[in-house]
């Protein structure tokens, strides 16, 4: 039987409408020309969404449950591999406590899936519960919290196109959300806005800069500090907006006086001239769109950059009103699937802080005692394990051999401890796996997104998984049901989970199944009853004590790492528009594999020259932490002293996990000294 399906393109936070065509759940084509005036992509697709499905039917797919025997994987049935993890946990909870466990949940699973996963962390004592967002948007998280009372992106990426000035800082839309820069941006640009680029690489989206900063890797915080001075020293900033809805201006002001332009310059190398012109356009452009990604957010000082920028939102007026838009918008699937639900080992669902209100609440409402003590953050975790401290772990659709920090060192703490992973492919975790449950594909179940822009959808079952693969809910309830607190699990529906996240986190209570089942579009969230949604927030006021936004004081930190004499050169990384992650789906689909196959290492074309490197020639790349060796691409598109290659192919090894941002607890991604040496062939 033919049937067309609506679903939502899992590759990242846009959260683009499609529709699969399958025959009897085996995948046919994709549809996409269904103009459904209020979804983001507005009948448009990337090369990613046109690529949807074909991941799906690689032949690498998992499709039954294994677990190690002397080395070995063995297909084993569901029951088998259930008791068998369930008893590895009770063992570790009896001799070490709860807290010997964590769990890994996932920006690629839905809200369902997360919430269930961070119930049964909870239910069995512990809250080391994370997810890869701690890794990608954790500073601006924190920054926004601490400024606006809230970490939501504000409105609808309709505000986009009203624009007059767009600030695009650390990121690259053109590639990393190609839809959202092609209905939004370009159409604000055709609209006669100005666009200002902060990136040491002249990216897709840098070609249409009026003005582009390149700063070093790292040193963005110099250029948003300076931007800041200038603003407020030339009394160019929203002197009415400040007034009426911002408390701390002096406090502001004072920590900003020494850092002006021409130091910028010294630090950042920016010309002092370009970080005025910059500053000048934004504070007296008109209305801001100011978005930025993780080439703010992956560095050791990425809260303090990221706080910088939030106070220049503030103090511009660019919050609060129609025609503006700020916010992070990440190349992941959907980290406020995972970050709303409190996967978290400080946060609740909602997200609510762990205190003792939320903790009483909690416990009444799911009927067992929620652990008090907060868990360990997503870098912790692994240390704890390497020190023999956490000793089993239950993994969700991640991939922390290849993605964290230092990879090598994590590779050290998986081989110390119990390991599950439930994925849809062998990845280079499951390699250090006991057990590896087989999941289902997002095209495989249905469950509830929230894109970006706060909208929340449902994507809807239109593939048989292959085998015997499960949604991850499934295989989570399963798994409480062995362990003994399947009471609390009580669900024989994703449905019956929806119901339950309207109970327990009030801003989804319209969020109903009723209501997005039968409304493709969906809704904003808040949207405390069925009738009501909120495409725009904190228009009469912020979510503080006061209801004003607290403009904070904020000081130069150095990134994790700078180049020296033995390591010359800044490495940094980035996304490609054919890739997600760590291409654990990307490179399992024909048509990206094709175009795009491998690394390769951005040089700039006099670094190139001094050291006798060629466009094509194969290179070293090395670090404190190892080498790789890639070809090399001699471009003038990334400035000198600066080399960078895509991360999805695994660079995270050569990266620094001892250099960790104070506030968000982010490791240094994203600016690390190396020496780039031409590898000769014998
Ligand atoms: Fe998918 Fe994002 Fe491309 Fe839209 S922009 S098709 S959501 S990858």
């Amino acid at each position: 039987m033919e049937e067309l399906v609506p679903v939502v393109c899992p590759w990242c936070s846009v959260g683009c409408r499609l529709y699969i065509v399958s025959v009897n759940g085996h995948p046919r084509k994709i549809e996409w020309d269904y103009d459904h005036p209020n979804t983001p992509n507005r009948g448009k697709l990337c090369p990613k969404g046109v690529a949807s499905y074909q991941f799906t039917i690689s032949p690498d797919r998992l499709k039954k449950p294994l677990i190690k025997r002397n080395g070995k994987f063995e297909e084993v049935s569901w029951e088998e591999a259930i008791r068998y993890v369930a008893q590895k946990f009770k063992e570790i909870i009896e001799e070490n406590g709860p807290e010997a466990l964590a769990f890994l949940g996932s920006e690629r699973c839905s809200l369902e899936d997360n919430y269930v996963l961070q119930k049964l962390a909870r239910a069995l004592g512990t809250n080391n519960v994370e997810f890869a967002g701690r890794l990608c948007q954790s500073s601006n998280f924190v920054a926004r919290s601490k400024v606006f009372g809230s970490p939501a992106q504000t409105n609808p990426f309709d505000d986009i196109v009203k624009s007059k000035v767009i600030l695009v800082w650390g990121y690259n839309p053109a590639e990393t959300n190609p839809v959202l820069f092609g209905q939004y941006f370009e159409k604000a640009l055709d609209n006669g806005a100005k666009m200002i680029v902060v990136d040491p690489i002249k990216t897709k989206t840098a070609k249409f800069a009026d003005i582009h900063l390149q700063p070093y890797p790292g040193t963005d915080l110099a250029v948003a500090l300076a931007m800041l001075n200038h603003i407020i020293k030339n009394e160019l900033y929203d002197k009415k907006f400040v007034e009426e809805r911002t408390d701390n201006f002096e406090e502001l002001a004072k920590s900003v006086e020494e850092y002006t332009p021409e130091w910028a310059e010294k630090v950042s190398g920016v010309p002092a001239e370009m970080i005025k012109r910059a500053a000048e356009l934004l504070a007296t452009g008109g209305n801001a769109t100011i978005v930025l990604n993780e080439g703010v957010n992956q560095h050791a000082n990425g809260t303090m950059t990221a706080l910088a920028i939030a106070n220049l939102i503030a103090i511009t007026g660019n919050i609060g009103k129609e025609g503006v838009f700020s916010g992070v918008i990440p190349g992941a699937h959907c980290g406020l699937c995972a970050a709303v639900p409190g996967v978290n080992c400080a946060q609740l669902p909602g997200p609510v802080p762990l205190n003792e209100e939320n903790v009483k609440k909690f416990s009444e409402l799911w009927g067992f005692e929620v652990p008090r003590e907060p868990g360990l953050h997503y870098q912790a975790i692994f240390k704890a394990m390497a020190e023999g401290k956490v000793k089993g772990i239950f993994i969700m659709g991640q991939n922390p051999a290849r993605s964290l920090a230092n990879s090598s060192l994590i590779e050290e703490a998986l081989e110390k401890a119990f390991v599950v992973v439930s994925d849809i492919f062998p990845t280079e975790t499951t390699k250090f796996a006991d057990v590896i449950l087989p999941a289902a594909s997002w095209y495989e179940k249905t469950g509830t997104v929230i894109t970006q822009n706060r909208r929340v959808m449902r994507s809807f079952r239109a593939i048989k998984p292959p085998g015997e693969a499960k949604p991850d809910w499934e295989i989570l309830v399963m798994l409480a049901r062995e362990l003994g607190v399947g009471e609390y699990f009580n669900y024989s529906s994703v449905d019956d989970i929806l119901r339950e996240i309207n109970r327990a986190i009030p801003a989804l209570k319209g969020a109903t199944p009723e209501r997005l089942n039968s409304n493709l579009e969906g809704c904003f969230y808040p949207c405390p009853d069925e009738e009501s949604e909120t495409p725009r927030l904190f228009l009469k006021g912020f979510p503080t004590k006061t209801g004003r936004a607290q403009l904070t004081p904020v000081k130069w930190v150095q990134p994790g790492e700078v180049p020296d004499e033995e390591y010359p050169l800044w490495l940094t990384n980035f996304r490609q528009v054919g890739h997600f992650h760590t291409g654990t789906m990307s490179m399992r689909s024909k048509s990206l594999i094709k175009r795009w196959p491998e690394s390769f290492l951005m040089i700039n074309s006099e670094d190139a020259k001094a050291l006798g490197i060629r466009d094509g020639d194969r290179v070293r790349v090395e670090t404190r932490r190892g080498s790789l060796v890639v070809r090399a691409m001699v471009t003038d598109r990334i400035r000198k002293g600066v080399v960078a290659m895509p991360w999805h192919w695994g660079v995270n090894f050569l990266t620094k996990d001892d250099a960790i941002d104070e506030f968000s607890k982010m490791p240094e991604l994203k600016a690390v000294a190396c020496r780039v040496t031409k590898e000769v062939v014998e």
